[in-house]
């Protein structure tokens, strides 16, 4: 391996010390997290943000509702948050029940206390590269990383590979506001290789195994791998329980070639729960 490693859990644990600080001056600064259903993985991220809140000295709230709960039931609990003075952030765990309308559920949450970034109202403030726009958590996670390493996007070649609301298009809406040239790829792009050939960065995040390979890469390139994918296997990390965890990129190969890259795990993922509590942080302090 060549390429210089982007540590994400040692840039988490520098910038912990800062937040523990800050939330140490703040009296309300609780977060909800409101989980409908219980799936594995959901409960797992949702275990490793409370761990963290904890270590913080964020007060967190874990709101369960069965996997059958009605829209009704989830908006209620929603409102209750929205109108406890205690409560500064609200996250609702995604995915959701199939049954329910995402749109209309994000849209309840108070803007004031949209952590994620998700309402209308925080991604019309990101879209529009407002100077005081919230960035969702993988997106702040990933500027963050960037800055610590001093790796500037002005100029530079950024292609990314998803389009998703969470991740692909506020993670380009962000390096287009950085000064980035933007190319985004997703599941129906011809050519892959064409695209990312020549980027002087390329960040997947698409959840395929192997999407990124050595064909796909070239000398000097930056690559951030943002994929989580669970396979079979021990387990590896702390991250997510009885699962090992693997990114879109081929690390053994690509690492041998790029110039920098982080890994999976302990790259963008503990960043993402770094960027969740800096969000926060601002929404206390607003
Ligand atoms: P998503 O399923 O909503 O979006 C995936 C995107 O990848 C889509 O836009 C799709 O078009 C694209 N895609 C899928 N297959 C492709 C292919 N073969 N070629 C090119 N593009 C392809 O997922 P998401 O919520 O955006 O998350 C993406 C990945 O990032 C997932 O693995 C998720 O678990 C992970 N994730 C990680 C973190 C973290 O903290 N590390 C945070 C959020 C999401």
């Amino acid at each position: 391996m060549s390429a210089q490693i982007l540590d994400g859990r040692k840039v988490r644990d520098l910038l912990t010390r800062g937040l523990v600080e800050k939330f140490a001056n703040l009296s309300a600064k609780t977060m909800a997290i409101i989980q409908v259903g219980d799936r594995a993985e959901s409960t797992s991220y949702i275990k490793g943000k409370k761990a963290f809140a904890e270590k913080i000295g964020v007060a967190t709230q874990h709101i369960q509702l069965p996997e059958d709960a009605t829209l009704e039931m989830v908006l209620e609990k929603i409102e209750n948050c929205n109108g406890d003075p205690t409560i500064r952030g609200i996250i609702v765990q995604l995915p959701l029940p199939l049954a329910l309308d995402r749109d209309i559920i994000i849209n309840a949450i108070d803007p004031e206390k949209d952590v994620d970034a998700l309402t209308s109202e925080r991604v019309k403030g990101w879209t529009e590269g407002r100077e005081d726009a919230l960035w969702p958590a993988t997106v702040r996670g990933i500027k963050t990383l960037l800055e610590f390493y001093k790796i500037d996007l002005f100029g530079k070649k950024v292609v990314i590979i998803g389009r998703s609301m969470l991740v692909g298009k506020p993670l380009a809406a962000m390096c287009i506001s950085e000064n980035a040239t933007v190319t985004v790829c997703h599941s129906k792009t011809a050519d892959l290789a064409r695209e990312t050939l020549d980027a002087d960065i390329v960040i997947s995040a698409a959840g395929k195994q192997n999407l990124i390979g050595k064909e796909q890469v070239s000398p000097g390139q930056i690559v951030i791998d943002v994929g989580i994918n669970t396979v079979e296997g021990e387990k590896l990390d702390d991250e997510i329980a009885d699962r090992k965890l693997v990114g879109d990129v081929d690390f053994e190969e690509v690492s041998k070639i790029v110039a920098m890259i982080t890994p999976v795990p302990g790259g963008v993922g503990p960043m993402t729960v770094l960027g969740l509590f800096q969000n926060l942080l601002d929404l206390c302090e607003s």
